[in-house]
């Protein structure tokens, strides 16, 4: 096989499984640009479903796991209880760090503290000036990515998401969806390891005229303060794209929430940047791989998507999908449902 060279922008969860699965499969120089001085946090509550079980994240480095959650509505509250885990939390540090690892053994090269500012179909440049050729580049460089601003692929919709990590403990997965509070979304108790992630995220092109960004924070900090004590807590903000308008653009690839492969009903994203990551990685080696796992992906946020426009569509009717939704929790087809959304 002969060799290439490629480049993968960003040492986030798409980034390193792309250049892992690159490495596992074929005999590519694979070199990881990152703007950040070391493998590092990303603002994120850390929940990940089960599934994500699946795809090479082993139980040593989850922080903790959860077989029961509660979902809260205006009008119920409801206790969802299994004889195995259904949600589980990671520290986003510890997951870059154990990818980081894994990719170097096979031989990928991670290079700091280069921001890239600019891109042709052939190199990319750093903000000092330094100049990578590539054969194929990958813009793993998350929800403002630059590799896609550079394709011309506009970005509309976009989750306005913002948590306080919380120092402390607490023994409950919750969520809460309160339309008058958040709009239509929800607000999540996500606790890690001795913190605990409390947010929302809102796609605010669904809001009411008169209901900002501002309106949102408050609201949610307002709702926050009864619950919590928030003196020694760190307010985080940033967004999620899940504004998927393709992946492969000639020789130039978009993973993660470059693509904008992350749920628009949910927000959640390390599952979907990982399998996309990988995804690619097979195509680029074989161009008549199917991509079944991005197929995958795009069939669950249709199915997501669908559900919010229909809740955003008429507010009463909105307000009924949900409790009906959160009643049928309770039931095995209703999670049965839930399965296909999530
Ligand atoms: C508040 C909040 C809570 C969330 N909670 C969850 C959750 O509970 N579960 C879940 O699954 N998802 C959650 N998400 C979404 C999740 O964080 C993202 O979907 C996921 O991080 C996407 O991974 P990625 O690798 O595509 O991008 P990122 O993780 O964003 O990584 C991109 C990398 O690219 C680097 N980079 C960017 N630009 C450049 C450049 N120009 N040059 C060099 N490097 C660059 C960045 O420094 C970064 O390391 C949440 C997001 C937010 C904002």
């Amino acid at each position: 096989m002969q060799t290439k060279n490629i480049i993968i922008i960003g040492a986030g969860p798409a980034g390193l499984s792309c250049a892992i699965e690159l490495k596992k499969i074929s005999n590519y120089n694979v070199i990881i640009i990152e703007k950040n001085p070391e493998i590092s946090y990303k603002v994120c509550a850390g929940g990940i479903s089960p599934n994500t079980f699946e795809i090479d994240i082993p139980k040593e480095i989850i922080d903790r796991e959860f077989n029961e959650m509660s979902v809260f509505t205006k009008t119920q509250s409801i206790f969802i209880r299994e004889n195995k885990a259904i949600v589980a939390t990671i520290n986003r540090k510890t997951l870059h760090e154990y990818m980081a690892k894994k990719a170097k053994e096979l031989g990928v090269k991670i290079l700091f503290k280069k921001n890239i500012k600019k891109i042709n179909n052939q190199s990319v440049t750093t903000s000092l000036g330094e100049k990578f050729e590539f054969d194929y580049l990958i813009g793993a460089d998350g929800s403002n990515s630059i590799v896609r601003k550079n394709l011309n692929i506009k970005t509309k919709k976009l989750l306005t998401a913002f948590q306080y990590m919380i120092p402390g403990n607490y023994s409950h997965i919750e969520f809460h969806i309160d339309p008058d509070e958040f709009g239509f979304s929800y607000a999540w108790v996500f606790p890690q390891k001795n913190v605990i992630s409390v947010g929302t995220g809102y796609d605010l092109n669904f809001s009411k005229k008169d209901f900002s960004v501002m309106d949102l924070r408050n609201n949610f900090e307002t709702w926050c303060k009864k619950k919590f004590n928030l003196e020694n807590a760190k307010f985080e903000a940033f967004s999620i794209n899940y504004d998927y308008r393709g992946f492969e653009f000639g020789n130039i690839f978009l993973a993660g929430d470059a693509a904008g492969f992350a749920s628009g009903l949910t927000g959640e994203g390390i599952r979907f940047a990982i399998l996309s990551g990988k995804d690619i990685a097979r195509k680029i080696i074989n161009p008549k791989y199917k991509v079944k796992e991005i197929k995958h992906i795009l069939k669950i946020k249709k199915r997501g998507e669908n559900l919010v426009k229909l809740i955003n569509y008429n507010e009463f009717l909105g307000k009924k999908i949900i409790e009906l939704f959160a009643f049928f929790l309770k039931t095995k087809i209703g999670k049965k449902l839930a399965a296909k959304v999530l």
